[in-house]
């Protein structure tokens, strides 16, 4: 009986001391997109005031279009990088030779020429496209998410968090592993509407981003529609069989410049680039709603043809 009691006793002081877990969740407007943040851990609230500052603060550095930001003074020549800022400018140009160009970092004259940044939009003939197309002015919209989700997890990494999950808006990033021990799921947006195309399950610290025409676009007056990734060989949108690219990596800005490069190559040139690259896993899905994915994937709630890396 006494033995019982002390193992009670102790059960009782070790559960008096366990730290409670708090949730702290929100939803906000930052780099023109809408971003969903959800944490758990002992001072979740403080770690998700952290997040938001940190995601303002890249904002405010790294937007293209916000005339006051540093990258805008340094599109016009004004100011000089400092080291951090470099080294992300020098990624940006890493992942631009990795992927053969299909990831340009320095499309933001093609981009305001096609009137995405005013949304004043207008479809440019050869000559316009011609005469801005190499002016290499800085544009980081497919890759400053994915970096801003990595710069998130260093930032919870030392902190009492024991678990996250953000959107921020269509780069999805987890951090931990879910106390249940099941995998964390991520549906797979429909470029069309109506239900997810299917379910990835990831764990621990991933990033699955989606890059897609359905994201940003226009229709012209030929009723074409026109979305927001360029190819930058002919300076126009990417115009093959894809409606949506979605890729998993530990490493959220190469997933970002990733999700926008293959949708650039198309399925044929994405699949023998994955074949060709360790790293990372994809889920491509066509126009007429086929979706391929790479044997490293765990997808269900669809049908779908692997990938493999024998092809
Ligand atoms: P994402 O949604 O990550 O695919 O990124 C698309 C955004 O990146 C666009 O809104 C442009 O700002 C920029 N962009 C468009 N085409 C490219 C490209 N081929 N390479 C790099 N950035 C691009
Ligand atoms: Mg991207």
């Amino acid at each position: 009986m006494k033995k019982f009691l002390i193992i009670f006793l102790a059960l009782l002081t070790l559960s008096g001391c366990a730290p409670r877990e708090e949730k702290a969740s929100e939803t906000i407007f930052c780099m023109d997109t809408v971003m969903d943040i959800q944490i758990w851990g002992q001072d979740a609230q403080t770690a998700l005031k952290q997040v938001k500052t940190l995601l303002q603060e890249l904002e405010a550095t790294w937007s293209a279009n916000d005339g006051k930001s540093f990258l805008a003074a340094l599109n016009r020549g004004e100011v000089k990088p400092n080291a951090e800022q470099q080294a992300l400018l020098d990624r940006a140009e890493e992942l631009s030779r990795y992927t053969g160009g299909a990831f340009d970092p320095k499309l933001l004259s093609l981009m305001q020429l096609w009137g995405f940044a005013s949304e004043i939009y207008h479809v440019p003939d050869e000559a316009e496209i011609k005469k801005v197309m190499k002016d290499g002015r800085w544009d980081l919209g497919a890759l400053i998410k994915g970096y801003a989700a990595e710069r998130i997890v260093q930032l919870l990494e030392p902190l009492k968090v024991s678990r996250a999950v953000m959107n921020l808006g269509g780069n999805v990033q987890t951090y931990g592993n879910k106390p249940d021990g099941t995998a964390w799921r991520v549906a797979i947006q429909n470029p069309n509407g109506g239900d997810p195309v299917g379910m990835v399950s990831v764990e621990g610290s991933e990033a699955v981003v989606t890059s897609g025409n359905y994201q940003r676009y226009f229709i012209g007056d030929d009723g074409k529609r026109y979305h927001h990734i360029l190819d930058p060989q002919t300076g126009a949108p990417a115009d093959n069989e894809l409606s949506s690219v979605t890729v998993l990596c530990a490493d959220g800005a190469k997933a970002d410049a990733l999700s926008t490069a293959l949708f650039v190559m198309g399925l044929e040139k994405g699949s023998a680039f994955w074949r060709q690259n360790p790293g990372f896993e994809v889920v491509f899905v066509t126009q007429t709603g086929e979706v391929y994915a790479t044997e490293g994937v765990n997808l269900s709630h669809c049908e779908f043809e692997v990938l493999s890396r024998e092809d």
